[in-house]
């Protein structure tokens, strides 16, 4: 395929399978692997992560909207794809028709895939989500026996799982992850006494994955650990790694400006002596977040480069260290390797005042991606 643009995002499928190897080797035996593929994949692509995950192991997709779940369902992946969140009532049709896996916390989103399963002559699986403290969605989790009492009699619904999610599972021995883990043991507990089979249990996110067994249950849900980011700065020696996404362009223009001579709007970044400027196709529509204009770097012939100037909606500047060629169409790296050197979504993303996952996800914008 010709290019058609001088920017894009490179994809290493083989490091997305290696990570689901490295996360799957300490689970107990028949504990099934989610890959959470929501916000296309991280910005890696979601039906293509998809593809190599389930190659890898996993089990099981995640998504957070019917959406997501559909365009999955459309390049003709048939595995389970759970969505995440409660989906609006509204939707309910189309998660049964696209045969996905909904989460229920509300009695308003149980009546809904109740009444369209039994329209549409189906049983549809879901599972019950549990508050066990982080506070944004889910049945309190004291109150998860008498929810599922309540929907006792409802045709087409049938309970496959019982999950929840940690606010601080990037923390190691932290004390309300602790407590949130004995919460949900708890609701467990409580929906086997009301004579409930919970089905497949879950809580742990990619940091519980790696730093807390007690957590595994009957699946995982990873996300970012597939790609190949860290949750935290603890899982760092636990497991081996390997980023999945580079992010790179090609020079589209060189030129040499005189001391004093300024760069790019408002001429904030200004030359301290004649220098050489490279002009790279991507901006901040691509997911370089303008909060970055010269706090990044960018590899390019082979040497660390500093970026300055403001980053425009197109594209960017780099100052050329002196004594480096650079020519039309040579290759720069923002994200990933170069001559043995690295740049890190970590460190773009500390730069941008986020975390990775948000980095990762804004290069999805306008970017085309290509899969090595
Ligand atoms: C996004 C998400 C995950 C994945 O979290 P990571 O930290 O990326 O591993 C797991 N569970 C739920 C409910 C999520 O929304």
């Amino acid at each position: 395929m010709p290019s058609r643009r001088w920017a894009w995002v490179e994809v290493d499928l083989s490091a997305v399978a290696h990570n689901i190897s490295a996360l799957r080797k300490p689970l107990p035996p028949g504990c099934r692997f989610m890959a959470v593929v929501k916000a296309d994949g991280y910005g890696h692509g979601a039906v293509e992560i998809a593809k190599t995950a389930l190659g890898a192991g996993a089990a099981v997709l995640g998504v957070a909207t019917v959406d997501e779940g559909e365009r999955l369902r459309e390049a003709g992946i048939d595995a389970p794809v759970m969505v995440l969140a409660e989906a609006p009532p509204e939707a309910a049709r189309d998660v049964v028709g696209l045969r996905l896996t909904p989460t229920v916390a509300t009695r308003e989103a149980a009546l809904a895939i109740s009444s369209a399963a039994s329209e549409m002559g189906r049983v549809v699986g879901f599972h019950l989500k549990i508050d066990t403290g982080m506070h944004r969605i889910g049945v309190a989790h004291d109150e998860a026996a008498s929810f599922l009492q309540s929907l006792v009699g409802l045709p087409g619904l049938r309970l496959e799982g019982v999950f929840t999610h940690f606010a601080t599972a990037d923390v190691p021995g932290d004390w309300d992850f602790e407590k949130q883990l004995e919460r949900f043991k708890d609701s467990l507990a409580a929906v086997r006494a009301a004579g409930f089979d919970p089905g497949v249990a879950h809580a742990a996110n990619s940091a519980a994955t790696i730093l807390a067994p007690s957590a595994h249950f009957d699946m995982v849900r990873c996300g970012i650990a597939v790609y190949g980011l860290h949750p935290s700065e603890a899982t760092r020696e636990r497991v081996d790694l390997r980023p999945a996404m580079s992010v790179k362009a090609r020079v589209a223009a060189v030129r040499e400006v005189g001391m004093g001579e300024g760069v790019s709007y408002g001429l904030t970044w200004r030359a301290s002596g004649p220098t050489t400027i490279a002009t790279l196709p991507l901006g901040y529509a691509d997911g370089i977040h303008r909060v970055l204009s010269g706090r990044m770097r960018v590899l390019l012939g082979g040497r660390m480069c500093e970026q300055v100037g403001r980053v425009c909606m197109d594209q960017l500047m780099v100052e050329v260290p002196r004594g480096v060629g650079v020519g039309l169409g040579d290759e720069a790296v923002v994200v990933g390797e170069q001559s043995g050197k690295r740049l890190t979504l970590d460190e773009l993303a500390e730069a941008a005042g986020t975390i990775n996952y948000e980095m990762a996800c804004a290069f999805a914008a306008r970017l085309s991606r290509r899969y090595v």
